[in-house]
């Protein structure tokens, strides 16, 4: 007989909280329910029941369980186990990843003994469609010589190893492998985790997948409402769950329950990583470990390896195959190194563009192609400036300028959100006339409205793509041939598939590569390899045109070979001598505090503390390049330490080190947390 139960709750304290079981709520409740607890002043939350037990806690007094708001179990018992994992790895509670893995409102249990079960509309439709015996919907697109010896040989490395790097050029057919290999999985009655970086991409996937495996594919990202990711959800706890599932980074939080096979499409990209709020995690990394506990395989896709990934593969962790020809025998398109500093010595440049660029802009028009322009700022201009006095305005809760936004008349933070409207004079000086600097894609956009008035453009950035339709429409269209022209920051650098782009033009390439951060150079090298990519993928050779202020950059010289492994060779003798990834593991340490000072004098005590058990391991305090955010004053402190050293002794030095801290009450109101693995 239980009387009490262990619950997690969604808050960033640590352990579980025992309530009292009332006996009308015993009959239902079950381990993996969630319940309504009574929890701090007078208010309830949702918690989730871990197990049931009768040994009463001594000392405290226990409040009782208000209600059981399931019916049945909403999580798998490994799914607890890996939320265990990640609280641990990730140093976070376990009750932030209980917040972050469910979806919001919506049931996640079905009542009990309601005759017919209903679990989701299209169910409802087509309710023998779903059954996993039904044959596949479509044909499986028949492979090339060099990509069937790669199936082959994922297939082989899977028997040694099991995670398998796909380092695949650009358009050599990654994702008609991935069919074959999602097929191979779901006829033998296994599940499919197909995780992209990025809701952009999931439209364009969804299609060429759903003409294979129709009603058996599943979509779960962040912009579908709460509704239908409880629907999902709901689904995949049922006895007709999705044979596959596409999608981001929360998908790796959906109950399988025969999962065979992951595919991390994109694996080098950052938005794996979660920044805020806590778990921290890296669904890439969540994905490998998930799958290892499952006894499943797992491929990780892309053009451009992470270098860590790739360093696990030339260590042999992981298996490693690679595709080096272009479907089709399409060739990699030519990158043509554009100098602007000379440009602009002669005065060539019309504003962000060459000459060169613009001539094969028109030349793509004329013969009826498509151009992608890329510019990795959003807005109309980073910044404004009185060009009499040098004012810029800034964020009141942040340190940065604030960006201009044409369109909406506005000026934004782009950190915190701040809005507020473009002053009609220099608040320092009354000059009139504010003017934007820099180039943002909205300038971009006007510019080339300007330049090309018979073109049809559009823009794809964090602005316009606000809601699931208003992205689907801008792919679509492009996909259509209905626009020409297509601006946008990063977002237009994965892994999009345009049958007639031509011309691809990177703006700026060097601004990536002048960030502080020891993977500036690996970054660059992917995102400039990516978005050129985008060119000539179907019929011909693509150009692209790589604008920078620096044509001499060793890096410029590599990614216009595709040489890959010199960028990366080169890269690890600087990261193997100054001790970073993966040759060694970070953690950076955040302090945040209403007050700068009360936040360095805690980073300080934070770093004595920390040196004394890891000594020189510990690097700082110091501010990051955004010192301030939303009123919040920040310091880090960044641990670099051996692979060899036990992480969980290295936990349980930082976890210490954080409640002694905020045990003073000068600090309490702190926010002390950790970013394991940072990207
Ligand atoms: P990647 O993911 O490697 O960039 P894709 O899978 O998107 O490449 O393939 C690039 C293009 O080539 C797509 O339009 C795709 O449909 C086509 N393609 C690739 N492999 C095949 C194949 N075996 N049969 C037919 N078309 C293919
Ligand atoms: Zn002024
Ligand atoms: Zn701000």
């Amino acid at each position: 007989m239980s009387h009490f139960a262990d619950v997690v709750l969604p808050v960033p304290l640590p352990g579980l909280f025992t309530y009292a079981l009332p006996p009308a709520l015993e009959p239902q409740a079950q381990a993996g329910c969630r319940v309504s607890v009574p929890f701090g002043n007078k208010r309830t939350a949702v918690g989730l029941i871990v197990r049931l037990h009768d040994v009463a806690p001594v000392g405290v007094e226990v409040k009782s369980i208000l209600d059981v708001l399931d019916h049945s179990p909403v999580i798998l018992p490994h799914q607890l186990q890996l939320w265990q994992w990640i609280s641990d790895y990730y140093l976070c509670t376990i009750g932030e990843v209980f917040k972050a893995a469910l979806p919001g409102k919506g049931p996640l249990s079905r009542p009990p003994s309601r005759g017919k079960i209903v679990t989701s509309a299209a169910e409802e439709k087509a309710p023998n469609l779903i059954h996993s015996t039904s044959p596949l919907e479509g044909e499986l697109p028949s492979l090339s010589p060099a990509q069937s010896a790669a199936l082959s040989q994922i297939y082989k490395e899977w028997k040694s190893h099991s995670v398998c790097l796909l380092h695949g050029v650009t358009s050599s057919g990654k994702t008609e492998m991935y069919i074959h290999l999602i097929a191979q999985a779901i006829a033998q009655g296994k599940q499919v985790l197909y995780l992209l970086p990025e809701i952009v991409l999931t439209s364009q996937l969804t299609d060429r997948l759903r003409a294979v495996f129709g009603d058996r594919l599943g979509v779960y990202h962040s912009k579908f409402s709460d509704r239908q990711r409880s629907e999902v959800w709901l689904r995949q706890l049922s006895d007709h769950p999705y044979d596959i599932i596409v999608g981001v980074r929360s998908s790796v939080f959906l109950p399988f329950q025969r999962l065979g096979f992951v595919i991390v499409d994109e694996e080098h990209e950052v938005n794996f990583k979660q920044q805020d709020p806590a778990p921290r995690y890296n669904a890439r990394n969540v994905a490998i470990m998930m799958a290892s506990r499952a006894g499943a395989r797992t491929l990780l896709g892309t053009a451009t390896p992470s270098f860590e990934s790739y360093y696990n593969a030339r260590m042999g962790k992981y298996g490693l195959v690679t595709l080096t020809e272009r479907y089709g025998s399409v060739q990699l398109p030519e990158i043509n190194v554009i100098d602007v500093r000379e440009l602009r010595r002669k005065r060539l440049m019309r504003e962000p563009f060459s000459p060169q660029l613009l001539e094969a802009m028109q030349a793509a028009l004329d013969g009826g192609e498509q151009v992608i322009l890329f510019q990795n700022r959003r807005g109309y201009a980073p910044q404004v400036q009185c060009h009499v006095c040098g004012w810029v305005p800034r964020c009141p809760h942040c340190d940065v300028p604030l960006t201009l936004h044409k369109r909406s008349g506005r000026m934004t933070c782009h950190y915190c959100g701040y809005t507020t409207e473009i002053p009609a004079q220099c608040p320092a000086c009354e000059t009139p006339d504010l003017r934007g600097h820099g180039f943002g894609t909205e300038r971009i956009e006007d510019d080339i409205a300007r330049l090309f008035p018979a073109a049809r453009i559009a823009r794809m950035d964090l602005d316009t793509t606000r809601t699931r339709t208003a992205y689907e429409q801008i792919i679509d269209d492009f996909a259509a041939h209905r626009t020409d022209i297509l601006v946008g920051t990063q977002m237009v650098t994965k892994g999009l598939d345009f049958e007639h782009v031509s011309v691809v033009g990177i703006l700026a390439a060097d601004t990536m590569l002048h960030q502080p951060d020891f993977r500036a150079y690996e970054r660059s090298f992917q995102m400039m390899s990516q978005v050129a990519g985008r060119a000539g993928r179907r019929q011909r050779q693509g150009r692209v045109f790589l604008q920078t202020m620096d044509a001499q950059l060793p890096l410029i010289a590599q990614v216009v070979a595709n040489d890959y492994a010199t960028a990366y060779h080169d890269q690890m003798l600087e990261r193997r001598e100054f001790g970073y990834p993966p040759f060694t593991r970070m953690i950076i340490v955040y302090v945040k505090h209403r007050s700068a000072s009360t936040a360095e004098a805690i980073a300080r005590e934070a770093t004595i503390q920390l040196r004394r058990s890891f000594g020189t391991r510990v690097l700082g305090p110091d501010e990051p390049p955004v010192a301030r955010v939303s009123s919040l004053y920040i310091r880090r402190i960044i641990l670099k330490f051996e692979t060899t050293i036990p992480l969980p002794q290295v936990r349980q030095v930082l976890l210490d080190m954080r409640s002694t801290l905020l045990a003073q009450r000068f600090y309490s109101a702190a926010h002390i947390f950790f970013d394991v693995d940072p990207l």
